[in-house]
């Protein structure tokens, strides 16, 4: 692990992020860094005198009855909510966030997200079911049950060691999800940068200019492993240090659950001019930021560029989590006779087990 002293003392990348994390933190200081707080926060607006931010519109052509939270509330954000987002808007973002959940698939359920209540998943073809049920002592049970006659949902890889489960995710449209990030970027810029924005903002809300400028929906994602979890959303904005530099003005980070996403921020009016010479501009990525104490359990990063830019709606896409296994856990299975209450060992026979529940352990240390 290598201490991130450029940006902030407490954060830590892995060593083999050491060469593409210096270039990244010689070139971007950390502008904003912003965390969801624990309890509601004061000093909004009165609602009479609220402007939005995306659509420019004032109190009372439009309304501000809703929480509009910066973050979105599905990711685990309770109370950081903003004062300068109508309900029209929160309403069209809503509809990414939607395609957002979908895109996300079980990982919510099986990391039992402190949402509004923690989601029950079912996927597409209703096939599997995942429910985060008991509350225990030491943690939380997920229950994850499949509704297929013919088992494809469950594989138990003798070989790797590991239980993999395959399921169908609902519909989203891949923009939309890459709109739902870059609204929480665009949550978070300061006042003074908006009119540098002013086309970014544009574009969030509509999808007039999605076919004309498209190219900027790439996602660089890190992801870790089930057991891995970030404690609650954290945003930052990083913005680059040389101003005459051939690189995009900001960068968005955010980290939860298990992921991390970062964008660059498109249509800066400052960005422009580098546009047209050849090659573009250039991009750099953040490395994963980690604090110390995750350290041992942080097991592995993958790293990942999402294209995000088709604005095709995208049906029947499955994707499969794996579950390590401990040895010796597919050679034998035991079974309770019910009538007896005695306990009973049979050779292990995948095709029978309809259901895995899992127990989430939570970390005393958070
Ligand atoms: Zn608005």
């Amino acid at each position: 692990m290598i201490r991130a002293d450029k940006i902030n003392h407490n954060y830590y990348y892995p060593e083999q992020f050491k060469e593409s994390g210096e270039k990244f933190l010689n070139s971007y200081t950390l502008e904003k860094e912003v965390s969801c707080p624990s309890e509601k926060i004061k000093g909004l607006k009165d609602k009479k005198s609220r402007v939005c931010r995306f659509c420019h519109k004032k109190y009372p052509f439009v309304s501000f009855s809703k929480d509009a939270h910066i973050f979105s509330e599905l990711l685990g954000n309770k109370y950081l909510v903003s004062d300068f987002e109508c309900d029209d808007c929160n309403s069209k973002f809503g509809k990414y966030e939607n395609d957002l959940a979908n895109f996300l698939g079980i990982i919510r359920t099986i990391q039992s997200v402190k949402a509004k209540k923690v989601p029950k998943f079912k996927s597409a073809d209703k096939k599997l079911e995942a429910e985060s049920t008991q509350e225990l002592d030491e943690g939380t049970i997920v229950k994850v049950r499949r509704f297929d006659g013919l088992n494809k949902t469950f594989h138990f890889n003798k070989e790797k060691q590991q239980t993999e489960i395959t399921y169908e995710k609902g519909p989203y449209t891949p923009l939309n999800v890459y709109k739902a990030i870059l609204k929480m970027a665009l949550s978070i810029i300061d006042e003074k940068h908006l009119a540098d924005y002013k086309f970014a903002f544009e574009y969030l809300r509509t999808n007039k200019h999605d076919k004309n400028y498209s190219g900027f929906g790439i996602v660089t994602s890190y992801s870790m492993p089930l057991t891995f979890q970030f404690q609650q959303p954290t945003g930052m904005l990083f913005k680059k240090i040389n101003s005459n530099a051939k690189l995009f003005t900001h960068l968005f980070y955010f980290a939860a659950l298990n992921f991390i996403y970062e964008i660059v921020i498109p249509f800066n009016r400052q960005d422009a001019m580098f546009y047209q010479i050849p090659g573009g501009l250039d991009t750099l990525w953040c490395p994963p930021l980690f604090g110390h104490h995750k350290e041992e359990r942080i097991l592995s990063v993958y790293s990942n560029s999402l294209n995000l830019n088709s604005v095709e709606r995208l049906y029947n896409q499955k994707e499969t989590f794996v579950l390590p296994t401990k040895e010796g856990e597919y050679d034998k299975s035991r079974f309770l006779n019910k009538e007896t209450g005695e306990v009973y060992e049979e050779e292990f026979d995948g095709s029978k087990i309809i259901g895995i529940d899992l127990l989430r352990i939570d970390d005393p240390n958070e």
